[in-house]
């Protein structure tokens, strides 16, 4: 089934949206089904878990971290994690600066910017991320890049509320990339939504139950 899931999802989506295959809690034989079907894309959101396959499953398997980041665990994966989904402190991006350059790397990160009303979903508000692109505290940090930026929309059927969300994120993608041309990653999307969120101009979608199956946590 994985590998019909896939390629249903592939169809469906145009040529420039990137499809993250998130498989956290899935084992590592659902992984190399996606893997055998051509997915070379895989999401995680817990570091150790993301180590044990990283070490276990083929090496041109790009990794993205998309959870809420423990900063005292980057350095398990600050030699081989492709992008960060989910940063959403500065304190964070000091960290994986710290880190990758132990490694002599620069590590790709895109910021989480709250757009839901929910209480409960982490990232900055658009404010501090207008602040942050131009800091200079940031812009000196030499083993990070920040590429884009990624959004969580409310878990809700109300597809208005929806539209609005994904629509204010792509507007500040948007106003942003016009004064920094590092910004060219629109991560927004899941299972339930990531055809709304393509209209509303995604270049990455994050989808694991439409690909793998219901998950019984997280
Ligand atoms: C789990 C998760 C997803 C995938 O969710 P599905 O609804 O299973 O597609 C996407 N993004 C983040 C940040 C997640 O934690």
């Amino acid at each position: 089934m994985i590998k019909e899931n896939l390629q249903k999802i592939k169809q469906s989506i145009p040529e420039n949206v990137t499809l993250v295959a998130v498989s956290k809690t899935k084992p590592i034989a659902d992984i190399q089904e996606a893997y055998n079907a051509g997915q070379r894309i895989f999401g995680e959101n817990k570091i150790q878990e993301m180590v044990d396959k990283y070490e276990a499953l083929p090496k041109d398997i790009k990794w993205h971290m998309i959870g809420h980041l423990q900063s005292n665990k980057v350095k398990y994966m600050a030699h081989f994690v492709d992008l960060i989904h989910g940063v959403d402190k500065l304190k964070t991006l000091k960290g994986i600066n710290k880190q990758a350059k132990k490694h002599n790397r620069v590590i790709n990160c895109l910021l989480q910017v709250k757009i839901a009303k929910e209480e409960t979903k982490f990232g900055f508000s658009f404010e501090e991320i207008e602040s942050i692109l131009s800091s200079e505290e940031i812009t000196a940090l030499e083993n990070i890049k920040i590429v884009g930026f990624m959004g969580m929309a409310t878990f809700t059927d109300n597809q208005k509320q929806l539209q609005e969300e994904f629509s204010s994120l792509k507007k500040l993608f948007d106003t942003l990339k016009t004064q920094n041309s590092s910004l060219k990653i629109l991560s927004m999307g899941m299972s339930g939504d990531y055809s709304l969120a393509i209209s509303k101009g995604s270049t990455m979608i994050r989808v694991g139950s439409s690909i793998f199956g219901h998950r019984n946590y997280n």
